[in-house]
């Protein structure tokens, strides 16, 4: 079986896990040779930076250290038994930014890609490379090798009058998501090209699944990239999300404040009508969407199916993964 999965950082990682575990993959690691399923990630890309001459991209490492079994367990991102001396001396010489937490074997990746990237390997490349040493036991696909980084249009502080763009990290890690997001941009995103091997991934599948990632910045940033809507309502796949949001809230994080900038309300409803139907709209997604047990969700031309969805251990998250991929149309036992 071949399942691709649009995700982000931690949301998307822990789903991963599960997707995993559904298909009798080891969660973390890669599995026995000779396993007939195949799991292709397509990655977020939109929250990368360049900080302190490195290469950052936050949602490609959550995934690669999650799957493969080095992730901070408590963080959700970055490296179990970090350590952060590099992070204190850059702060003694008061090198911008500062609010950017890099642990120091955090920058080992960094370095090893931003080398990579400097002598020409594409992202994908380099990402693969990674790979090498985590054996995430899944395909990592950055969602685009070219540069695309999401920005957010905030009020200026300086010029009551104005506005002004600031890097998504700078609005998320430096300020909380507390000023105002009048709109979210994928810069560079109408010129960027899906990364080799996405489109046939989408058309060759037989499920692509939605993680419960953020909707605007790492779902949203994803389906940016020209192509990859087109490929995901032509293939023959069904495509099923599964809700971020449960009983009107987000969870663990500040993600509402992303669907109010693009006028989208924090509700499994809204953001499955968001989504959209495949069947019945022109330019929808989804053939399923996945909410929490209770909830009473109607999205016209998609089926809602309501299951556990919080992803509190592997064994539920394998659980809801299996209720995706059976809305999908593929069985799993
Ligand atoms: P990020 O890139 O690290 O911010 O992570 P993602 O975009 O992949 O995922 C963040 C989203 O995951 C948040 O908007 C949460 O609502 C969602 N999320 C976190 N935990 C759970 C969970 O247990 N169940 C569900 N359904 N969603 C979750
Ligand atoms: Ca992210």
């Amino acid at each position: 079986m071949k399942v691709v999965v649009v995700v982000g950082g931690v949301g998307g990682a822990r789903f991963l896990l599960g997707v995993k575990a559904a298909l009798g993959l080891p969660p973390t690691g890669a599995p026995d040779s000779g396993s007939e399923h195949e799991v292709t990630a397509l990655v977020n890309t939109g929250d990368d930076v360049w900080m302190h001459g490195l290469r950052i991209c936050p949602d490609l490492d959550t995934c690669m250290y999650t799957l493969g079994g080095g992730v901070d367990p408590e963080r959700g991102w970055g490296h179990a038994d970090e350590t952060w001396s590099v992070k204190a001396e850059l702060e003694a010489y008061n090198a911008d930014p500062t609010w950017f937490s890099l642990g120091d074997k955090d920058i080992a990746t960094h370095l090893v890609r931003s080398r990579m990237i400097r002598a020409g390997y594409p992202l994908s490349a380099v990402t693969e490379a990674l790979c090498n040493r985590w054996q995430p036991g899944v395909r990592l696909l950055p969602m685009s090798d070219d540069r695309v980084e999401t920005h957010v249009v905030i009020d200026d502080p300086e010029d009551a009058t104005k506005r002004k763009a600031i890097h998504f990290q700078e609005w998320w890690v430096r300020h909380r998501a507390e000023p105002q997001a009048h709109s979210i941009v994928p810069v560079g995103a109408e010129e960027a090209a899906p990364a080799p091997g996405t489109l046939e991934a989408i058309a060759e599948a037989d499920a692509v699944l939605f993680a419960p990632s953020n909707p605007v910045v790492s779902i949203g940033s994803v389906l940016a990239v020209p192509g990859v809507r087109e490929a995901l309502r032509k293939t023959e796949a069904g495509v099923v999300g599964v809700s971020p949001i449960i009983g009107g809230k987000v969870l663990r994080g500040m993600g509402d404040a992303c669907l109010s900038a693009i006028g989208v309300e924090t509700s499994a409803e809204a953001v499955g009508t968001y989504y959209g139907s495949r069947q019945t709209s022109d330019e929808g997604l989804l053939d399923g969407w996945l909410v929490h047990s209770g909830e009473r969700v109607d999205v016209p031309g998609v089926a809602v199916r309501a299951v556990p969805i919080m992803m509190s251990d592997v064994d539920t998250t394998a659980q809801m993964a299996r209720d995706a991929l059976d809305l999908a149309g593929v069985r799993v036992d």
